[in-house]
């Protein structure tokens, strides 16, 4: 595979089930069922409850027993197209912890490399990290905070297409073309 989507992958896929939040599953990241409505799942940033979805029912009829996300569907009780829009309420975001939204734990710190290779941040892992580079030097390590929005998820997301490079490409390389 070309890139390092493929890495990513096999780190969710190897990630153990205790870091995943109660009530998710990896799977719906490593088996996306293509194609879905996209209000179900987006499958790059991964969603699962629809918050602007707009359903409409009959003008007509007072008394209302269907409705439809299709303002083309017809009524049945007096067959006219169903065009009154009614807007889907979202009901609020559980959370069982501090920002516990999206798949895994918030309590843990997660490592991204270069790569993609995503596993959970421990002394000991950072230890290996900087054996694994020969960082002799404490001091020569910089820590840079980014910004990460939608321009940079869409950068990331073609660089792991192609590049094993994925953060140096996107955070550290003011003059690329992406
Ligand atoms: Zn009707």
């Amino acid at each position: 595979m070309v890139g390092c989507l493929g890495k990513l992958y096999e780190s969710v896929e190897n990630l153990n089930h205790t870091y995943i939040l109660q009530g998710k599953n990896k799977e719906i990241f490593l088996k996306p069922k293509a194609p879905v409505p996209f209000t179900s799942v987006s499958l790059v940033l991964l969603t699962d409850e629809p918050t602007d979805k707009t359903y409409y029912i009959c003008d007509y009829c007072s008394r209302q027993s269907s409705f439809s996300d299709d303002p083309k569907t017809t009524c049945r009780t007096c067959s006219r197209a169903m065009t009154r829009a009614l807007s889907y309420g979202a009901p609020p975001q559980k959370k069982d912890g501090p920002n516990e939204s999206g798949f895994v734990k918030d309590a843990v710190t997660y490592m991204v490399m270069d790569d993609l290779v995503l596993k959970p941040l421990s002394i000991v892992s950072s230890i290996v990290l900087l054996n694994k580079y020969n960082v002799k030097e404490l001091a020569a390590v910089q820590e840079k905070d980014v910004h990460f929005g939608m321009n940079e998820a869409l950068k990331l997301l073609k660089a792991s297409l192609h590049s094993s490079n994925v953060l140096t490409t996107v955070f550290l390389n003011d003059e690329c073309d992406y």
